[in-house]
């Protein structure tokens, strides 16, 4: 009976008993009926409940902890809340999802607190007594350890993206930042996948956490249209010219290293098209300069590594292009979920050459677990593992030991 009811609610934001602020925003917003992973987040997160919450990307997971979060710093007077990202981006993308919940009207104080900015701005937000800050762990630590930041009284904690997090290394900084924390505090971990290493840190972290999973993390998210392209070494180049020709909208390309993201990008821009690039080693303000110009759609090609990437939440980009394969299986399943976001529909391309089928055989069986294996003449990935497998158990964990990733 119970259960009915709270199905019945879920079905609109506005029966769940919110703050009317936020009820305002969220109207404001235009979010009327929460996605699956809010529904299943939601009411336990009201109720103090832990949670410990995967899904695909592109489902909506920072409204999920975000709801919770700003009715309870609406309808506290007390209390604050920390929100860590892996990356600067997507710091500055969920704090200004949260500021929009928490309305203009708001007297709640924010602070930004991520690596590259100036440090006088962030001390002047954090003397302001802000109630939510949101940034990356390594700031973060930075002002625990000068003393700007105190932390004894933020009771609501939120890991965003946390397998990425620690696939960056940010574990020790992570556990620094803990130690400042009180005991008693709800914490919630999000993931867009559960390997081992999150399952544990989440024994570790979390008290008794309600644990929300919708559909497999691991199947890219479904209106995408997914399509391969075999190219030799040497055409690999044109081909991507021509698709870029017959595509209309935002396009997203994908390369390996820094240094290809600039060489493409003023390759394409010689060609006639529209194109500038992002990776982990530009300048802050220069990060968010392309940013926000691909976001106003000034261009309309972005070429990325996957770091610079991960969690962007552009709502135009309609292609998304992999013209080199991630050094990580899963990072495939995050790149294309930059497209088709929140239900719309986008479509993906990935350029295979004779060298990496293997790769992709890998990545195409994390998607699709029954795909059959396609036959190729290179050993050399097989043998450098066990010597049985590729390396990848059907559920894809082996596969998660990502080497040569860039920082961000
Ligand atoms: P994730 O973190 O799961 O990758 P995001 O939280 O970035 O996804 O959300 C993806 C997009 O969906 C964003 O543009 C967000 O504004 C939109 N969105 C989220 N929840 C809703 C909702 N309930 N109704 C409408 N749009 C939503
Ligand atoms: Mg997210």
């Amino acid at each position: 009976m119970r259960l009915i009811l709270k199905r019945e609610i879920m079905k609109h934001f506005n029966l769940l008993g919110l703050p009317e602020a936020l009820n305002q925003a969220l109207l404001h917003m235009q979010f009327s009926k929460p996605t699956p992973i809010q529904a299943q987040t939601i009411p336990h997160a009201l109720g103090g409940r832990d949670i410990l919450g995967s899904a695909q990307t592109g489902t909506g997971k920072t409204a999920a902890f975000g709801i919770p979060l700003v009715a309870r710093l609406l309808s506290n007077s007390r209390g604050s809340a920390l929100v860590m990202t892996p990356t600067r981006e997507l710091a500055t993308q969920v704090i200004s999802q949260l500021q929009a919940m928490l309305g203009k009207r708001s007297q709640i104080k924010t602070a930004l607190l991520i690596g590259g900015e100036s440090m006088p701005n962030q001390l002047k937000q954090l003397r302001n007594r802000p109630r939510l800050l949101v940034g990356t762990p390594g700031r973060i630590n930075d002002h625990l350890q000068q003393g700007n930041l105190m932390l004894h009284d933020t009771d609501i904690l939120v890991l965003d993206e946390t397998d990425r997090m620690l696939d960056m290394g940010f574990t020790s900084q992570i556990e620094k930042i803990l130690k400042f924390m009180p005991k008693k505090r709800q914490t919630m971990l999000f993931s867009a996948t559960l390997p081992n290493n999150i399952v544990k840190i989440s024994e570790k972290y979390l008290n008794n956490p309600v644990h929300v999973a919708v559909d497999s993390a691991l199947s890219p998210a479904k209106k995408i249209q997914h399509d391969v392209l075999r190219v030799s070494e040497g055409g690999k180049y044109r081909s991507l010219l021509s698709e870029l020709d017959v595509r209309k909208g935002s396009v997203i390309v994908f390369v390996k290293t820094k240094y290809a993201t600039e060489k493409m990008a003023k390759e394409l821009s010689k060609a006639g098209h529209d194109a500038d690039a992002i990776h982990g080693d530009l300048r802050q303000n220069k990060r968010e300069s392309v940013l926000s110009n691909f976001r106003n759609q000034k261009y309309r090609i972005l070429v990325a590594t996957d770091v610079a990437a991960r969690g962007l939440d552009i709502p135009h980009i309609e292609h998304v292009i992999n013209y080199d394969l991630p050094h990580c299986a899963e990072d495939y399943i995050h790149r294309i979920g930059r497209t088709a976001r929140a239900g719309a529909e986008g479509s993906a391309m990935c350029l295979i050459t004779p060298e990496n089928i293997e790769k992709w055989n890998i990545i195409n069986r994390l998607m699709n677990p029954n795909a059959p294996n396609e036959k190729t003449n290179e050993h050399r990935y097989k043998r450098k593992r066990s010597g049985k497998s590729s390396g990848l158990k059907s559920n894809g964990k082996k596969f998660n030991r990502c080497i040569n990733r860039e920082a961000a």
